[in-house]
């Protein structure tokens, strides 16, 4: 259990689709060590969520928590701790919207990427059950670049409009009106 490094674009298990997990191995004490280093690192680096492959570990495992406490977040954006195991998403409605996103793995970047807003999540949870979650909006949008990492995908392969993609600090001084950015 520990803060771990993160692992930045360019390293080759980004690219890599993560391995699923037995049901066998969820029970396992090391998965549950993944988990907590997961949520130790997301923790230390003031993120809303990661991915396994982020801290160099290809296993379809990915976190997410929302605190709207932060003052980053709206209040209805208040998404408790969750794990999502092997995950698979179903689009339910193909209309975009689009968020200034931002990775733990493409530091000091934010890119606007637009992607639907209601989606359908199957996971297995940390206990190895079948679990189905139906989310809209933001959240949905969070979800879906957290759970791109575990197919070897990054935010940046799924800007459209190459100039809406900048640095922090400019998107910062030019661009902050625009809406909230996910970060992870
Ligand atoms: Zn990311």
């Amino acid at each position: 259990m520990a803060v771990k490094d993160v692992i930045r674009m360019g390293h080759p298990t980004l690219r890599k689709v993560a391995q699923k997990l037995s049901k066998q191995e969820i029970g396992r004490p090391e998965t549950a060590s993944l988990v907590q280093d997961l949520f130790d690192t997301m923790m230390d680096q003031g993120g809303i969520g990661i991915a396994a492959p982020q801290i160099n570990v290809s296993k379809s495992v990915a976190i997410i928590q929302i605190d709207p406490s932060s003052g980053r977040y709206a209040p209805e954006e208040n998404v408790p701790m969750m794990v999502f195991i092997n995950p698979e998403i179903k689009v339910l409605d193909k209309k975009r919207t689009g968020f200034w996103e931002g990775c733990l793995s493409v530091p000091g970047l934010r890119g606007f990427v637009e992607r639907p807003q209601h989606i359908l999540v199957k996971f297995l949870d940390d206990k190895a059950q079948a679990c189905e979650l139906e989310v809209q909006g933001f959240t949905a949008t969070v979800i879906q670049h957290e759970l791109d990492h575990l197919f070897g995908r990054l935010y940046v392969d799924r800007i459209e409009d190459r100039k809406k993609l900048m640095f922090e600090e400019e998107y910062l001084q030019f661009h902050a009106e625009d809406p909230a950015p996910a970060i992870d």
